[in-house]
C-alpha cells in the first residue's frame, strides 16, 4: 500500500490526540492547585516523550528523513495497528471524561480534588497511561519505523516507572486508606494483575 496513506493515518493520529487533550490542557491551567510534586527529572522526562511521541511522528509525516529506520511489515499489521489505535483513543477520551477537572499533565492535586473510582477508573488505577503505550505501540506499527517504535517504548516506559510510584504516594498522602482500598481492588494497567 501506498506510504502516504500510512503517513496520513499517523498524521491524524496526532491530530486527534491533540483534539481531545487541548481543551483539558486549557481547563487545568485555571485551575487552583494544592498541592505540586513534579521534579527536574520529571520534566526532563516529559520532555523527550514529546520528541518521540510527537516530534519524531510528524517528521515521519513530512519528511523522508526516518527512512533509514524502516522495517518491512505487512499491510496487515500497519493496517490493525490503526485500529488498536482508535480503541486506544476511545480510552483516552473516556479516561478524560471521567477524570473531568482532576486532570493535569503533572503530579499536582486540586483544592477540592477527588478521587475517581468510575469509567475506566473502576479496573484501572492508570488507564491514560495505558493509553500511551498503546500510542507508541501503534504509531511505531503504523509507521513502520523502529526508530519511533523503540523510542517512544523506551522513553514512555521510563517516564512511567518514574511516574506511578511518586503519583500513588501522593494520592496515597491525599486520599490515606480510600485510596489503599481502591488499590487493592484495581490493577495500574492491567485490571487486577497489574
Ligand atoms: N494516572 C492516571 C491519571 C493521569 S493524569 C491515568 O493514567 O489515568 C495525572 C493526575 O491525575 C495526577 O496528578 C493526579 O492528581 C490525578 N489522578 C490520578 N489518578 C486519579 C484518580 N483516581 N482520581 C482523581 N485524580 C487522579
Amino acid at each position: 500500500m501506498d506510504e502516504s496513506i500510512y503517513k496520513i493515518l499517523v498524521g491524524l493520529a496526532c491530530f486527534l490526540f491533540i483534539v481531545i487533550r487541548g481543551p483539558h490542557v486549557k481547563e487545568s491551567r485555571e485551575a487552583k492547585i494544592s498541592k505540586i510534586r513534579e521534579g527536574r527529572r520529571e520534566r526532563l522526562l516529559v520532555g523527550l516523550n514529546y520528541v518521540s511521541m510527537m516530534v519524531l511522528p510528524l517528521v515521519y509525516v513530512f519528511t523522508t528523513w526516518l527512512n533509514p529506520f524502516t522495517m518491512y511489515l505487512p499491510d496487515a499489521i500497519r493496517l490493525s495497528s490503526a485500529v488498536l489505535f482508535l480503541s486506544g483513543l476511545v480510552l483516552f477520551w473516556w479516561s478524560h471524561a471521567s477524570l473531568g477537572s482532576n486532570w493535569s499533565n503533572k503530579l499536582e492535586l486540586r483544592e477540592d480534588h477527588k478521587l475517581i473510582t468510575s469509567g475506566p477508573y473502576r479496573f484501572i488505577r492508570h488507564p491514560m497511561y495505558l493509553y500511551f503505550y498503546i500510542y507508541v505501540l501503534s504509531l511505531g506499527l503504523l509507521s513502520s519505523n523502529i526508530l519511533i517504535l523503540v523510542s517512544g517504548f523506551m522513553t514512555w516506559t521510563l517516564l512511567y516507572v518514574v511516574r506511578v510510584p511518586d503519583e500513588e504516594k501522593m494520592m496515597i498522602d491525599e486520599f490515606g486508606e480510600q485510596y489503599k482500598q481502591y488499590m487493592k481492588e484495581t490493577g495500574r494497567i492491567i485490571p487486577k494483575i497489574l
